[in-house]
């Protein structure tokens, strides 16, 4: 067999994505390999068919114990013998394990890193013909990052004691140059084929919406979604709870998980949602590193994250299947203080300045009239087009105002702020001089006998936020980072002095359209006809029931849609479905062929 006939047989998919065919050529070429792909990109397979090629059994390093049940369980149910080893087992459980790998019925053997220390599994390794070592979430090696394991710094010395090398293929989801090297070095990666694919994912819609009260915002972006399933980050623990009971009482089904909760406590709201018997996870970003779940249609965030790698990664857990999937960022001014106070772990004090400089870059997603995935790209060094004509900023509309004169009541506020104080001041704090606020600070300092107090009284505290956005994004002003102060920027004097013009753009239609998945893997036949693709779900479902699996084990989304599209009749046609292997054929295939045989008939 060769490797395209891996691909089709086992998994059921007609060609290679971009990337996993040079990864699996080097490997089974017995190079070295390093794969950096986007969450969703595929990584799996670039291990998996050579696994498959090779003579003996494939070891994946993987560190989470979650994972790695669903990862067995879905080659299972392809037909690939597979299996794990990791504390959640019994020690018979674990025997069985090795059993089966001693006799060589296993072709992947799934371990956690801390496995390595174990001295036990050293020698029974050892006896083991072990043609590949595959390390997945390969940047847990690198002490620059947030998920940095010491057990990963065992894996160069555990493979270079085997009686053989094997070849060592390292994958991750994390781009920045410094991981990479990291991984390179610590793993000791000689002369790797080295993939880094593009970070984009074109099935990903992304929008960033500023409402004005969040709740009711979510809400109806939940209400648009309903039957679907998703995610809801939130920054603290205290909105998951706050949100999490709102959409209880609303009667949508929901999930919670955050650090407060105890370990029984979230092992069941992870395997609720999972399993689809909770359709919305309210979570903050301690849920998440452990899902696999293929199926996430919509992931919104309640709370900006601290910086643009966790919102992509997070965002990045929609959509795995291939399906569209849109990831909406909820942000208001509140954020940045909130993600402040988490980047100094609520010690108070100034954030470090790298971090700070991350924190900047998130903001400036946020406010942004550019294309968003273009902004995101950029964070990654990624080239693109300007318009991707896929995010809220490039099918929304906006309108140009001319706001040279709210400029300049507002550069003039700061002017005599400063002239009264000797200082400057905050944004906070001018918002609400120039609205005429009431509070005991500006009564105290003598704010409110200014000639500007209350000049901008009948404006809304988002819409003065708004010009300030537009007038730092035009130089006019520009916080100083020390103190968090706002001051005249390299424009100001243009503005107040010599007649210069100042415009704001803003997007006047918030509307989300409905996603447009811009490159589908395969076109399907036709659109899929929306009872017959329930019908085929609620079989999934029973069959994943029986079985105890999650139903996406069973079959993707995406193939689902495509069963829908196509409409097999015969076992031939039904392994024309992308995502259908032979043994998936074998096992299931009866079972939804008479399902689309009795919508036949109706
Ligand atoms: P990653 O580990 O990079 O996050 P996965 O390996 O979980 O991604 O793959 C994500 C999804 O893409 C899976 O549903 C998988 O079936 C699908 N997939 C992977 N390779 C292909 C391919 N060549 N053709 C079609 N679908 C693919
Ligand atoms: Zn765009």
């Amino acid at each position: 067999m060769d490797k395209y006939a891996v691909l089709k047989q086992y998994f059921g998919h007609d060609a290679f994505r971009p990337g996993q065919e040079a990864l699996v050529d080097g490997i089974l070429s017995g190079r070295d390999a390093l794969g950096i792909m986007p969450t969703g990109g595929g990584k799996s397979l670039c291990y998996q068919v050579p696994a498959l090629l090779l003579p003996g059994v494939t070891l994946v390093i993987s560190p989470l114990i979650s994972l790695m049940k669903d990862q067995v369980a879905s080659l299972e149910a392809a037909g690939i013998s597979a299996g794990f080893l990791n504390s959640s087992q019994t020690l018979e459980e674990s025997r069985q394990v090795w059993g089966r790998v001693r006799r060589g019925e296993c072709r992947l053997l799934y371990i956690a890193p801390e496995r390595l220390e174990n001295q036990r599994f050293l020698e029974l390794a050892a006896a083991l013909e072990i043609p590949l070592v595959a390390v997945d979430e390969a940047h847990c090696i690198s002490q620059w990052g947030q998920d940095f394991r010491p057990s990963y710094l065992k894996i160069a010395a555990f493979v270079s004691a085997l009686p053989r090398r094997p070849v060592l293929a390292a994958f991750t989801a994390t781009a920045t140059a410094q991981v990479q090297e990291d991984v390179v070095r610590q793993l000791d990666l000689r002369t790797p084929v080295r993939v880094v694919t593009g970070f984009d994912r074109p099935n990903l819609f992304f929008d960033v919406r500023r409402p004005r009260k969040k709740l009711p915002e979510l809400l109806a972006l939940l209400e648009e979604r309903r039957g679907r399933s998703g995610i809801v980050y939130c920054a603290t623990r205290s909105n998951v709870e706050k949100v999490w009971a709102e959409l209880e009482s609303r009667g949508f089904s929901a999930a919670r998980y955050h650090a407060g909760l105890d370990e029984e406590e979230r092992r069941i709201s992870q395997e609720d949602f999972q399993y689809d018997r909770r359709q919305i996870m309210v979570a903050t970003n301690a849920f998440g590193m452990g899902i696999d779940k293929s199926n996430v249609s919509f992931v919104l965030h309640y709370n900006m994250p601290k910086n643009l790698e966790s919102y992509y990664q997070e965002a990045g857990r929609g959509g795995r299947d291939g399906e569209a999937a849109d990831c909406v960022l909820l942000y208001g001014a509140g954020d940045v203080a909130t993600a402040r106070v988490l980047l100094t772990h609520g010690e108070g004090g100034d954030p470090e300045p790298r971090e700070l400089e991350r924190l900047n870059a998130m903001v400036d997603y946020c406010k942004t009239n550019d294309c968003l995935r273009g902004r995101i790209l950029d964070y990654f060094g990624q080239p693109h087009p300007e318009r991707c004509g896929g995010c809220g900023n490039c099918q929304g509309m906006f309108s140009q105002a001319d706001v040279t004169v709210q400029a300049q009541m507002i550069l003039s506020c700061i002017k005599r702020v400063r002239d009264r104080l000797g200082y400057y001041v905050g944004a906070a704090l001018i918002v609400q001089v120039l609205r005429g606020g009431h509070s005991q600070r500006i009564k105290e300092l003598g704010l409110d006998q200014l000639s500007t107090y209350g000049l901008m009284r009948e404006e809304t505290q988002e819409r003065v936020r708004a010009y300030l956005d537009c007038l730092e994004a035009t130089e006019c002003v520009y916080t100083e980072t020390e103190h968090g102060t706002l001051r005249p920027g390299a424009k100001a004097n243009a503005v107040l002095f010599h007649g210069e013009r100042v415009h704001m753009l803003s997007r006047v239609e918030r509307q989300i359209e409905a996603p447009v998945r811009q490159k589908a893997e395969r076109v399907p036949a036709a659109p899929p006809d929306q009872s017959l693709l329930a019908a085929l779900r609620a079989e999934r479902t029973r069959l994943a029931r029986q079985e105890g699996v999650p139903p996406y084990i069973i079959f993707s989304n995406a193939a689902l849609a495509d069963m829908a599209a196509r409409v097999p009749r015969t076992p031939e046609e039904f392994l024309e479905v992308s995502g259908v292997g032979q043994v998936k054929a074998r096992r299931y295939g009866s079972a939804f062929l008479a399902v689309i045989a009795a919508w036949w008939e109706e």
